[in-house]
């Protein structure tokens, strides 16, 4: 059809276009999601601190932390317990502390809010959100850093697509991190001392939307197998699709898990990058 056209063109013959522009039109509505979805950026999850081995080239140790990155604004959630080997693991990981706009603590115990003090030696140009029940000293020596502290109590928005579920609990207080995706709610958890399902159960009720994944510690090696089954039943029935559960998840909870999740069962370990639908 187009060599004819092209013929007839070179032949001065008066030209009807309408089948190439049709053509051309065909090919941009066939074309045209694929490309808005190769140009959206995608996020990441990167562990930068676990006592669940991973990368051999990372330090194993106990705590979490984990960053954020492919959203408005790049975020760590926790420090674990030892700056240096937080800072040695983005070394690592080649994850620049200059790039961190946002820290969000889960929760005052060191093993998640420990290294903070020595990452803001070397990046303190940020936001770090605290629960509310965070002690005053704790605080101000954030401050004398050189970083902004906002207090967190109830759900708020961090930046597009990232919120916290405020303080939850009534011992320990902590507040999870919500990340929004195409395919449902990443909720990631420092050490769950509220109870994983309650943590899921409150981002559901305050987004509306589905769970996709459930990252972090889920505080469960004390449980026995039976208590451990319960939950994964409830987290079932909630609709959780994929798990990276480490940290404090213990490792018979773990391995069941692992067989109820199967392939949806994401290894968390210090080093690993889950990536998310954009
Ligand atoms: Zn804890
Ligand atoms: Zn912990």
């Amino acid at each position: 059809m187009i060599v004819s056209s092209m013929r007839s063109m070179r032949n001065g013959k008066k030209q009807d276009l309408t089948p190439i522009l049709f053509l051309v039109f065909v090919v941009c509505i066939i074309m045209l999601p694929r490309l808005v979805e190769a140009g959206a950026q995608s996020t990441t999850i990167t562990i930068l601190y676990n006592n669940v081995p991973g990368r051999t080239d990372c330090i194993t140790d106990w705590g979490f932390a984990c960053l954020v990155k492919g959203k408005e604004k790049t975020v760590l959630f926790d420090t674990g317990q030892n700056g240096s080997i937080l800072l040695h693991n983005m070394k690592c990981m080649n994850v620049d502390p200059g790039s961190i706009d946002v820290i969000v603590l889960s929760h005052i115990h060191s093993d998640h809010a420990g290294g903070l003090a020595e990452f803001l030696k070397h990046r303190n140009n940020v936001v770090v959100y605290v629960p509310a029940f965070f002690p005053l000293h704790f605080k101000r020596a954030a401050k004398t850093e050189g970083a902004t502290v906002e207090e967190v109590s109830n759900a708020r928005q961090l930046c597009n697509d990232v919120s916290t579920t405020g303080e939850m609990g009534f011992g320990i207080r902590e507040q999870a991190l919500i990340v929004e995706t195409s395919k449902g709610m990443a909720i990631i958890t420092g050490c769950a001392h509220p109870g994983i399902v309650n943590i899921v159960k409150t981002a559901q009720e305050q987004h509306n939307d589905n769970v996709y994944m459930v990252i972090g510690g889920f505080h469960l090696s004390s449980m026995s197998s039976g208590e451990i089954e319960h939950i994964i039943s409830r987290l079932r029935e909630l609709g959780v699709r994929k798990v990276a559960p480490s940290h404090c998840t213990g490792a018979q909870a773990l391995d069941l898990f692992r067989d109820t999740w199967g392939k949806n069962f994401i290894e968390g370990g210090v080093g690993a990058i889950i990536e998310l639908p954009y």
